[in-house]
């Protein structure tokens, strides 16, 4: 089974010699301070971070993650006071989920206040805002003193980012500096939250589910099924596919696993919960049977599997099952799974 150790910086790609990044939190706001991008860790994936008050510096994220400029970004901030700062008003209902969840994997959009540019927005009137739960990032924010933007430190549409040496996967030492902060403890995006309408609407699942949201704002919150065609993206269930791997992926029941195993034109890696084993040259990556630990490794493992000579990677359709705490998580997680093993346009 995976394992991650949270407290051990991760290291490059390089047999390990050189670490993929730094713990030095003054270069960092240098960096951010000259419209530089630094990468920071979280405790859900690690960020490709810009001074959210530098239009320019926010368009060299979307340019460089190629992201499509109508996927808004969040913004980071140290606590609830910074957060006011960003958003048109500051409701008592997100107050409540503040001192609750912050900081923790929990984004609030919000009307935006009109000094944020629509270049962080995907051109929208709402914001996300959120208090990352890392300490290196957290004095980042505070060294630094403003928000900063920072969507997953991975090319648009791929695998997110859980260590520094993902990061440095994706992004040179000359283009993103990277804060190393080790291994990310929740493993995958935010909850979105939007509070911006008279329905409460989760926007992305994530591992804080609408139950627990609905305990702390005392109403009803729903998981929103159908967001708009067109215009800037209230979620990115909007991208069919999405943190994807560059080899064919699929979701599968162990019956056509089986099948695979049989008929698959070259290796096919399979994530697995189920004790099964592959006969040769299939090889089986086996996953956690909780959903935190799940969770956890997804993107780790995913990243395993997707090798130059992984014909495909076959993802055991995890379950679904548990307490209401356990069913948010799992379908968070199936929310990733399905966008990594969507068709390709
Ligand atoms: P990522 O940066 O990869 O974690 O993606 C950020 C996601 O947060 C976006 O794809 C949106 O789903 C969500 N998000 C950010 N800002 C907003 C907003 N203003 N309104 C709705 N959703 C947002
Ligand atoms: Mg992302």
């Amino acid at each position: 089974m995976l394992r991650c150790d949270p407290a051990r910086p991760s290291r490059g790609v390089n047999n390990g010699s050189v670490p993929a990044g730094t713990r030095d939190i003054s270069i960092a706001v240098d960096r951010l301070r000259g419209g530089g991008l630094v990468a920071f860790p979280t405790e859900t994936v690690y960020g490709l971070g810009a001074d959210a008050l530098n239009e320019s510096a926010v368009r060299r994220v979307f340019e460089l993650k190629g992201r499509p400029a109508n996927n808004p970004l969040i913004v980071h901030v140290a606590d609830a006071a910074a957060a006011r700062e960003v958003v048109a008003y500051w409701p008592r209902e997100a107050q409540r989920l503040a001192e609750a969840f912050w900081p923790g994997p929990l984004s609030i959009v919000l009307p935006k206040a009109p000094h944020v540019s629509g270049a962080v927005t995907g051109d929208g009137p709402t914001v996300a805002v959120r208090c990352p739960d890392h300490p290196l990032t957290l004095a980042l924010l505070r060294a630094f003193d403003g928000p900063l933007v920072g969507p997953s430190a991975n090319l648009s549409g791929r695998i997110s980012p859980t260590s520094a040496s993902h990061v440095r996967e994706s992004f040179g030492a000359d283009d993103v500096f990277v804060l190393d902060g080790g291994e990310c403890r929740v493993g995958i995006e935010s909850t979105v939250v939007s509070l911006a309408d008279d329905e409460a609407r989760i926007l992305r699942p994530g591992v804080i589910g609408p139950e627990q949201i609905a305990r702390i704002i005392g109403r009803g919150v729903a998981y929103d099924e159908a967001p708009p065609a067109e215009g800037p993206l209230s979620s990115p269930g909007l991208l069919a596919s999405h943190y994807a791997p560059a080899a064919r992926a699929m979701l599968v029941d162990s019956e056509a696993l089986s099948r695979l195993w049989r008929e698959a034109d070259g290796q096919v890696v399979a994530l697995a919960i189920s004790p099964i084993v592959a006969p040769p040259p299939h090889r089986v990556i086996p996953m956690p049977e909780t959903p935190e630990d799940y969770a956890r490794v997804m993107y780790t493992a995913l990243r395993m599997a997707d090798r130059p000579r992984t014909a495909v990677i076959a993802v055991e359709t995890p379950p679904a099952d548990g307490t209401d705490e356990d069913r948010a998580i799992w379908r968070a997680v199936l929310d990733r799974l399905t966008r990594a093993t969507a068709t390709r346009s």
